[in-house]
């Protein structure tokens, strides 16, 4: 059977109302039985697939079937079997964890703030072919079951070299090939879009070659998502893949794909972006599909990355007729096959809406001055003790804290109601860190619903969505905000919240912004002017914040960036660009501080020894860096690269357990053997928001003492 003409990617799993959502939370928190929640999900997918025909996949096997309950990565290694689960109740152990078992590894898909599950090769590989065949059997639509592909399952996973596995992992896949009844697969394989520092292209395409080699490869749709194939687009086609999928958004690259495609295998044309939230230029993306004789037409990426639907938003009427979330993208693909003749309406609305690239300049923001040694000199006037304690920014948001928010915005609570409200909870936690004796103290955030939304709310530019929820991992989605139009800053947004709490102690209040890669990353780009101007805009709002806050008395100020390493191109001849526009929109945030400013930055989310250089170069004065699972090793890269201070974090706050006093002094002293006593700063791993007030308290309660204890044993007194 030939491939179908329209197709995507993937589709959101989470469901137009969170249907996926709430049923986990309420089988998770034991409110609904097993059977219930099935009966929800499986409501859900037929629900999808009927919305999926209707908007235009109506031929055989358009419609993926990326049945997931909690990720697309782990429902692959439990299908392959690499995991293997007992129950349901076991499949959401290995990723959530419970009292006896440490969950499974998440880390960041690709360059999206989509998370995954780590999957541990080790054990006896035994495939569960009928994970698929059930999906098959409860629907009369003929959907196209999907899974990760064997080389980016194993590029992924973790264990002793995985890829080492790929025979038995080939041969897993190979009976669930035989075992299934369904006339194509998709194998989604973006390992072969990037470079891995623990894996070399030569190793991919090896693998590649084996196993689509071993495979009955003409049934398969072999889909390339996220970046533009190298080698291993050759290894596929000479495999003899059935369909192959590659994003054709750059017309350059069309013609390339075009010259080395062979008759064998289908073109899969990713010519609509599935990670924009902006309607295409049909007529350009129609251009490139007749340049490519016969090919079937799809999104770039999986369209779980934007939300559902722009329909029911309440955005401005000029920005709404631009947009083009998931259900809209689909009309466009349509569109894009049918072409002007047959579609003359969409291709009219495109023409009104479509958004093209300007050519805009970026400034480079000039570096600070004077360099770090002077400001360093300078900074002796805060006053601050030697290993200097301090915290990320949150403290927990209770309950009582989002009800309040809640009551503000359906009006329950008035401003001034509301503002009384974060009053009490700044007050509250200002008297907590000073009880703690912590040295450099936060006001803790409470009047922040995100660290991204909180800012975009208050920006030109940007709009927030009602409905527009992406998936994040699990049960967890984010509602990105949207950049629409030229960035700034109308008002101070922070300084209120930081001179407040200034005003209750006579130690340093951080003021706590979140920067501008962070903020660009966390919504949705214009596609109009490149993300370097975007976030040279934002840079430069923050930079009046940072202005701003110093005139109000604020002579430390934080500004967080843990998505510099998530935008980081997949492939490493495209790195040094991102990371000059990214630099600089940070740099700028800071350039004209006060010499006596002390600028910290913090990142987290790990591997950032690809990115440590860069991580130096942001040239804060503090920098606080995950490191506590890592128990310090990466200090010894940081010793070398940095010159500022460094606070690599000690505790742990991903879990609810206490690190005892004994515990922290030695990662104080494990840190004490690579940087020297007057750089190193002791912190926490991340923000505490998601803990809760009781072991908070006494985690920092013995961070302090820990710190203490170290400076006794060193003879300095305190
Ligand atoms: N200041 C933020 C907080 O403490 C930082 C969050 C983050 O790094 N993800 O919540
Ligand atoms: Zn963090």
């Amino acid at each position: 059977m030939g491939f179908p003409q329209v197709t995507i990617e993937g589709y959101p799993r989470i469901g137009r109302n969170r249907e996926l959502k709430r049923a986990l939370e309420k089988y998770w928190k034991g409110e609904v039985s097993e059977e219930e929640f099935g009966a929800a999900v499986r409501a859900l997918r037929q629900d999808t697939y009927r919305r999926l025909v209707d908007l235009g996949l109506d031929e055989d096997c358009a419609i993926p079937a990326d049945v997931a309950l909690y990720d697309h990565v782990l429902e692959t290694a439990l299908t392959v079997g690499i995991h293997t689960a007992d129950s349901l109740e076991e499949e959401f152990v290995l990723a959530r964890g419970n009292d006896e078992r440490a969950p499974l590894e998440m880390t960041k898909w690709f360059d999206t703030n989509y998370h995954y599950i780590v999957p541990e090769v080790g054990g006896e590989i035994v495939p569960r072919p009928e994970r698929v065949q059930k999906i098959l059997n409860e629907t009369d639509v003929k959907v196209r079951p999907y899974l990760v592909g064997p080389v980016t399952l194993l590029a992924l996973s973790k264990g002793e070299d995985p890829l080492s596995r790929l025979d038995d992992v080939v041969a897993a896949y190979r009976e669930i090939l035989n075992a299934v009844d369904a006339e194509w697969f998709q194998f989604a394989e973006p390992a072969l879009v990037a470079d891995f520092a623990h894996v070399s292209e030569e190793e991919l395409v090896a693998a590649t070659r084996k196993a689509y080699g071993e495979l009955d490869a003409s049934r398969l749709f072999v889909s390339l998502p996220y970046g533009k194939a190298g080698a291993g687009l050759e290894a596929l086609l000479e495999a003899g893949v059935g369909a192959i999928g590659v994003d054709l958004t750059d017309a350059g690259e069309a013609a390339r794909v075009k010259e080395i495609w062979t008759d064998k295998t289908r073109l899969v044309a990713g010519l609509i972006d599935g990670r924009n939230v902006w309607a295409a230029d049909l007529r350009a993306r129609r251009e490139v599909l007749e340049g490519l004789g016969n090919a079937s037409v799809s999104t770039t990426v999986s369209l779980l990355h934007v939300p559902h639907s722009v329909e029911g938003e309440d955005i401005p009427a000029d920005v709404v007729n631009k947009l083009a979330f998931a259900d809209e993208k689909i009309a466009e693909l349509v569109a894009l096959q049918k072409g002007p003749l047959e579609a003359p309406e969409a291709y009219a609305q495109a023409d009104r809406v479509a958004v093209k690239k300007k050519d805009v300049e970026v400034r480079i923001a000039s570096a600070r001055t004077p360099a770090f040694p002077e400001r360093k000199e300078a900074q002796k006037e805060l006053d601050l003790p030697l290993l200097p304690t301090t915290t990320i920014g949150s403290f927990p948001q209770t309950g009582e804290i989002r009800a309040a928010r809640a009551a503000h915005r359906n009006g329950e609570l008035d401003d001034a109601q509301y503002e009384q409200r974060l009053r009490e909870e700044i007050a509250g936690v200002i008297t907590l860190q000073e009880r703690l004796g912590l040295d450099v103290l936060v006001h803790g955030e409470a009047e922040r619903n995100d660290m991204v939304q909180y800012f975009a709310e208050q920006l030109d530019g940007f709009v927030v969505t009602q409905n527009g929820w992406v998936q994040s991992y699990g049960s967890r989605c984010t509602r990105p905000p949207i950049v629409v139009g030229d960035v700034s800053r109308p008002a101070p947004m922070t300084v209120k919240w930081a001179q407040y709490a200034q005003s209750l102690t006579d130690k340093h209040v951080k003021g706590m912004l979140t920067g501008p890669v962070t903020i660009l990353a966390w919504s949705f780009p214009r596609a109009d002017v490149p993300l370097a101007v975007s976030a040279e805009q934002i840079g430069a709002a923050l930079a009046e914040e940072v202005k701003d806050l110093e005139d109000a008395g604020i002579q430390i100020i934080q500004v967080d960036e843990p998505a510099l390493r998530e935008l980081l191109p997949l492939r490493k001849n495209e790195r040094a660009a991102y990371l000059e526009w990214a630099l600089n929109a940070f740099r700028s945030v800071h350039a004209q501080a006060r010499p006596t400013t002390q600028i910290h930055t913090h990142l987290c989310y790990s591997e950032f020894g690809e990115i440590i250089d860069a991580v130096a170069a942001l040239d804060a004065d503090v920098t606080s860096i995950e490191a506590a699972r890592s128990r310090m090793e990466l200090l010894e890269d940081l010793n070398d690269t940095f010159v500022s201070d460094i606070g690599p974090g000690i505790y742990d706050i991903h879990s609810p357990r206490v690190p005892g006093v004994a515990e922290l002094v030695e990662l104080i002293n494990a840190a004490l053997r690579s940087v020297d006593e007057e750089r190193l700063w002791i912190n926490p791993d991340c923000g505490l928001k998601t803990r809760g007030y009781a072991e908070t308290e006494a985690a920092l309660r013995n961070l302090v003492l820990a710190r203490d204890e170290v400076l006794y044993t060193r003879g300095h007194e305190h």
